[in-house]
């Protein structure tokens, strides 16, 4: 099997899976308990956060641990806007990217439902791409938190997050960005991106699903989504993953070591793959930014197919892939990206998307191009339709 998914979920790498295991055998406690068990799992959960601090290049305080890029994402966006809120009931809006992942969508809708906050949509150009003036255009003095990704999980665009930050900054507004996609390969130095807040999942990483971290800088306040215990210095109640905590920060220095390297590489093989499917398959359209896109994906357009099609031919082909996004996977409606990049929907519906992780090689990307080009004919001979 070639594995063309990884920005669905990644596996556990050893060294991950290594640092973790004394914290899920013999070191079990409860961070919270006073007795050695529970000192040695404080300490450990202490040290994740500074490895992660180092990372981020912020203070260890400044970094929560959660169960996943989502919770991320939710106590960000939900968190900033009602602890805003509730200082000054004047800030009712919300700013959010027109490709935002759910995670974050959903978070700012629930603002919406519930809250009596609007929700502004930021447009995209084709490319996917945010403009500081278009971040400018929906800012208003009534705006309690802008969120907008580091790097789209569907089609890879970058945002230049470090414009579109100081665009929120120049009008007081604190800026989220969600970072899962580009974690482990673009730089996440929050000084240099001038974020006040990123959230990071680590099964994207090498780490176990279950795990995820949000940076919020210095005294920004978030309201906390769990109340209980008051673990994470209030921010985020229940018993701490331990484990998981060491595992992300693990995997997360891993991927930060090597960071410009393994994405150097990614890019000149992901480059030779995206020329091969272009000139091998007759109609194929890249989609997202043809040069500001994540190392890791590669996600086109087959007019004439149906994505799950191709998606179910590749895999009888031994290549597994995505048509969009993963928690899109199985639904018929086009992906909201891909509409808000101005594609139609009957050719939305055609997506698929290849990423990788640094251990792709490129016979394995020759492999696939082949395929790619075998089941798009076999699926446009059978005549598959749309949905
Ligand atoms: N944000 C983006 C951009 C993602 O790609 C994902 C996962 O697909 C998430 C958030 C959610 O992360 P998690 O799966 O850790 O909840």
């Amino acid at each position: 099997m070639i594995f063309l998914d990884a920005a669905a979920t990644t596996p556990v790498r050893r060294e991950v899976l290594e640092a973790m295991w004394p914290f899920l055998t013999g070191e079990f406690g409860n961070p919270s308990s006073h007795h050695s068990l529970g000192g040695s799992a404080a300490t450990a959960l202490a040290d994740a956060r500074k490895t992660v601090a180092k990372v981020l290049g912020c203070r260890p305080g400044e970094v929560t641990f959660t169960s996943g890029g989502t919770e991320a994402d939710n106590l960000a966006v939900k968190g900033m806007a009602l602890a805003r809120q509730a200082a000054d009931t004047a800030l009712n809006r919300v700013v959010i990217s027109a490709v935002e992942h759910p995670a974050v969508e959903e978070s700012a809708r629930y603002l919406e439902r519930f809250h009596g906050f609007a929700v502004d949509v930021v447009p995209v150009d084709r490319a996917g791409r945010v403009t500081p003036e278009a971040l400018a255009a929906v800012l208003r003095p009534e705006t309690a938190v802008v969120s907008i990704m580091y790097a789209n999980n569907e089609v890879g665009t970058v945002q230049p997050v470090a414009d579109l930050a100081a665009v929120a900054r120049e009008q007081g507004v604190p800026f989220h960005t969600d970072a899962v996609q580009a974690a482990g390969w673009l730089p996440l130095d929050v000084k240099v991106l001038g974020v006040d807040a990123l959230s990071i999942s680590g099964h994207k990483l090498g780490a176990p699903k279950g795990c995820g971290v949000l940076f919020v800088r210095g005294r920004t306040r978030v309201e906390p989504l769990m109340h209980g215990g008051g673990q994470e210095r209030g921010r985020r109640s229940g018993t701490e993953n331990v484990a998981g905590a060491v595992g992300l920060a693990t995997a997360l220095t891993l991927a930060h070591a090597d960071q410009a390297r393994r994405a150097g590489t990614v890019v000149r093989l992901r480059d030779a793959f995206i020329t091969a499917v272009l000139e091998g398959v007759p109609g194929a359209v890249l989609t997202g930014h043809p040069v500001d896109r994540l190392p890791s994906i590669a996600s086109f357009c087959f007019p004439g197919t149906s994505g799950e099609s191709v998606l179910l031919e590749l895999e009888r082909q031994g290549v597994v892939c995505s048509s969009g996004s993963a928690c899109a996977a199985g639904s018929d409606a086009p992906s909201a990206v891909l509409l808000a990049l101005g594609i139609e929907g009957e050719v939305a519906q055609t997506a698929v998307r290849f990423s990788f992780d640094a251990s792709v090689t490129a016979a394995d990307l020759e492999a696939a191009a082949s395929a790619v080009q075998a089941a798009v004919g076999s699926v446009r001979t059978l005549g598959h339709m749309p949905g």
